[in-house]
Parts: structure tokens; C-alpha cells; sequence
């Protein structure tokens, strides 16, 4: 089911959005060269504690981490480790959520290190307008399909694929919610777009194929099933009588 947010609980959402949106912009300014993934995950959960929330992935379905951080072919749910060791021209995706007075944020972006090669460059920037390109789409009376028809036309115009085992979602008190966002699907089908929904819209963009694996012995990192480069964008996107409102974002 669906849950529509009222604009009391959407303006809750943008104080859990504030609190994540700033911890990814800490986490993005201490991506460099040699810092491990499990520092930056230092830098995420301290700032989360020090605003008063939670980190939402801690613990979430057993994940070990504060944040997922997912390395060049590692598409998402990269366990932040103390031997995964960032070096010059990595592309590295941070995946972040606060839990805040009842309402989490969810918020991807991905992240040179240092130099990276055009194709990288390119795949972080399709990947981000794709997401602009989805968020455009999500407006009263349209039908959820027209997100991912954007999503998907906007990658596939540039020879990237989207990944299809992963999707997007509603967000709200759980970190998923109904309905499922894909990034891919057909314009004017599935449910219609309402004021008061809350989506965590995140095109996974792979520079290859869209197909992916899942890592046996850790059970969660999610790579690329030919081991070209992945990039992810996502903001959490409230619909409001005013058109969609970016929740993740730093407000005044
Ligand atoms: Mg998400």
C-alpha cells in the first residue's frame, strides 16, 4: 500500500533528508586518495550520531555498515571495510540514510577519486541527469512508469544500461515503502503519481551490461556481471502541490 504523506510529515522528511544530505556532503569531501571505505564510514555515522539521528542501514536486514559504499564495478551494498583502500581514478558510490524523528532520507551519489577516465566521468554524469530526468517525471496525474521510462531513455540514449534487479521505492518511516520504482518501464503505465507520495527515485547505470551478481560469502555487495564500472544517483523526492521537492537536500 501506498502511504501519502501530509505536508507536516512531508517537512519532517526534509529535517531527515537535511541530516542525510549532510553526511554524504562529509563523506564526500573525505573521499581521497588512500582513505578506506571504512573511515569514510566513520565520517557518516559521526556526523548522523552528532545531529541526533541514526544511521538507517546500521543493522538494517543485518547490514554491517553505516552507509553502503560500493566501489568502480561494485554496483550497491558495499560493506565499508578497513582493507578497501581508495586509489587515484576509482569511481566510489555512497549510499547514506538518517533515521530522524520517525522519518529516514535516502541519498546516493558517486564520487571521483581524483582523476578518472572520460568514460567514468561520463557514466557519473548520465547517471545524474538520468535521476534530474526521472525527478522531472514525477508529477501529479502521471503514472509511475513515466519515471523509469525517462530514466531508462535518458541511459540507453547514451549506450549505458540500467540495472533491473534493483530498484527504486517509496520512503517515509521504513527506508522501503511501496511502491517499487524501476528505472526502467513503459510511459502512462502502472499506479497514478499523487501529491503526498514520497519515492526514493536511484537509477543504477552500468557501463556494460545490466546484468549483476551478488558476492557468495559476503551476501551483499552487488557487482557488475562483467566487471565494467556502475554508477548511482538517488535523492528522496516528496510530490507536493508544487511538483516534486528534492528531500535530501541542505535547506535554510
Ligand atoms: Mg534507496
Amino acid at each position: 500500500m501506498i502511504s501519502l504523506k501530509n505536508p507536516q510529515q512531508i517537512a519532517e522528511m526534509k529535517e531527515a533528508g537535511r541530516i542525510t544530505a549532510e553526511a554524504m556532503a562529509a563523506a564526500v569531501e573525505a573521499v581521497k586518495e588512500g582513505i578506506s571505505t571504512w573511515d569514510l564510514d566513520r565520517v557518516i555515522r559521526h556526523r548522523i550520531e552528532n545531529c541526533g539521528a541514526r544511521p538507517t542501514f546500521l543493522g538494517y536486514g543485518g547490514f554491517p555498515g553505516s552507509a553502503c559504499i560500493s566501489v568502480n564495478n561494485e554496483v550497491i551494498h558495499g560493506i565499508p571495510s578497513r582493507r578497501r583502500i581508495l586509489h587515484e581514478g576509482d569511481i566510489v558510490k555512497i549510499d547514506v540514510g538518517a533515521f530522524y524523528r520517525g522519518f529516514t532520507g535516502d541519498m546516493a551519489r558517486t564520487v571521483p577519486v581524483g582523476r578518472i577516465s572520460e568514460e567514468a566521468q561520463r557514466l557519473i554524469d548520465v547517471t545524474r541527469e538520468s535521476f534530474e530526468c526521472g525527478a522531472a517525471a514525477f508529477v501529479a496525474g502521471g503514472r509511475l512508469g513515466d519515471i523509469g521510462s525517462a530514466i531508462q531513455t535518458r541511459v540507453e540514449s547514451e549506450g549505458f544500461s540500467v540495472v533491473r534487479r534493483y530498484v527504486g521505492h517509496g520512503v517515509g518511516h521504513e527506508l522501503h515503502e511501496d511502491p517499487d520504482v524501476p528505472n526502467y518501464g513503459t510511459a502512462g503505465r502502472g499506479p497514478r503519481l499523487q501529491v503526498g507520495m514520497t519515492l526514493a527515485i536511484e537509477p543504477m547505470v552500468n557501463a556494460g551490461t545490466y546484468e549483476v551478481t551478488v558476492d557468495r560469502r559476503d551476501g551483499w555487495t552487488v557487482r557488475t556481471a562483467d566487471g565494467r564500472l556502475s554508477a548511482h544517483h538517488e535523492n528522496s523526492v516528496a510530490l507536493t502541490e508544487d511538483g516534486p521537492v528534492i528531500l535530501t537536500a541542505v535547506y535554510d
